[in-house]
Order: structure tokens, then sequence, then C-alpha cells
């Protein structure tokens, strides 16, 4: 399984589409016709998940927590309302976010074991692997295997729970913050959080890489891709 993690699924133009997809276009060109949906929110939809929504806001939400003791109470209480007061709504209408603090002793991991439910509205779109029946099966019967499969090696003595998401809620890691960072502020710290951290598979990153921003002329921070 661990090689198929970062494996990216290509689609090759000369070979025929897959029936699933196949399926969508033709549900797609028959809601459309119908006057079901209209095409430009559709892909208003699409564009907001692929490229707006991401883990970029699910890491404001952790650097948010750590830098800010009552917020992270907040948070770990009612993570709807958490998510919401920074402007980030965790999904449609009717959506709970649950926020699972991770410690020395304990680690959360998160799956969807029937489909691929997931915290859309503070990660975005699920990775391949998130979805895949291999994850969602071994996830739950060897959860110290998956995680080492992700580079997580953890001692024996921490208690892994494994929280399966449904339709009404779904879950958000809440990392641990790594060591040496109290000096860094929720910019900085916000560059530690992964995606794969706030599903449970990874830690946080230990540090900052090096030189991952530069200043540009005008003097705002960029980020190198
Ligand atoms: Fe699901």
């Amino acid at each position: 399984m661990a090689s198929n993690h970062h494996a990216h699924e290509h689609h090759r133009h000369d070979e025929p589409e897959s029936d699933i997809v196949m399926r969508v276009k033709a549900l797609e060109s028959l809601l459309v016709s119908k006057g079901m949906i209209d095409p430009q929110a559709l892909d208003m939809l699409v564009d907001t998940y692929e490229n707006r929504v991401g883990p970029h806001i699910g890491a404001k939400v952790v650097a948010r927590a750590w830098s800010d003791p009552a917020y992270k109470r907040r948070l770990l209480e009612d993570g709807t309302a958490a998510a919401n007061e920074l402007g980030f709504p965790p999904g449609p209408e009717g959506i709970n976010l649950i926020v699972l603090e991770n410690t020395p002793k304990v680690q959360n991991v998160v799956v969807c074991t029937l489909c691929s439910c997931y915290p859309w509205g503070t990660l975005g779109l699920p990775p391949v692997w998130y979805k895949s029946p291999a994850y969602r099966a071994r996830v739950v019967s060897d959860p110290r295997g998956v995680l080492r499969e992700f580079g997580t090696e953890l001692a024996d003595d921490v208690e892994i729970r494994v929280w399966d998401s449904s339709a009404e809620v779904r879950y958000l890691v809440l990392p641990e913050r790594p060591a040496g960072t109290a000096r860094m502020g929720e910019e900085e710290l916000a560059d530690l959080v992964t995606r794969d951290s706030m599903i449970g598979v990874a830690k946080a990153k230990p540090q900052k890489p090096a030189r991952r921003r530069r200043r540009s002329a005008n003097g705002s921070a960029e980020h190198r891709a």
C-alpha cells in the first residue's frame, strides 16, 4: 500500500474513460439540459473545492489553536462554531466538525470506512489514498502498520484511536505542536501543518524547512511551490 500513497492517477486520452467518469458526464449534461443545475454554479463549486478550499484552511485553524489556548478550548468543544469563527464553514449546512486532539500518548486517525466522507471545508478534496478500499479497511484492522507506511512510527504505549466519518460528522485532527516552535507566529506555525497531520496519519513537520519563503520586491511574503 505504501507505494500507492503518493501515486497520482493519470488518465491517458487515447484510452476509454472509466465508467464512473462517463456516468458523471452523462448525469451532468442531463441535469444541465433539464435546467436543474447551472453549469456556472457547478464550475464554481468544483473550483472552490479544487483550488480555494484546501489544507491551508485547516492549517490556519490548527495554528490558531496552537497559539491561543482559549480558541483551542472552543475548537475542541465545538469545532463547527470555532471554524466558523475564523470564517471557514466546515462544509454544507448540517455538517458537524469534531476536532480531535493528539497528545504524546494519543494519536487520532480519521477514515471513512463506507466511502470517502472528509472535512471538505477545512481540508479541501480528499487524497486518492483516503478513498482507497485498502486504506479504509486496513486503517481499522492495523492502524499502527498503516501509519508506519506513512513514515509515522509510534511507540507501543501510544494509543491509536480511529474515527469513522459519516455524512453528518467530519473529523479534523489537531496534531501536536512540534517542539522548538515557541517563538513562531501563527503564519509560520501554519506552514508546519500538513494535510496528512490533520488526517492523523502523520505528525506536523518538525521544523520549518530552510528558506521556504522569500521576500518579493514589494515586501510581501511569497511561497515557493
Ligand atoms: Fe463517506
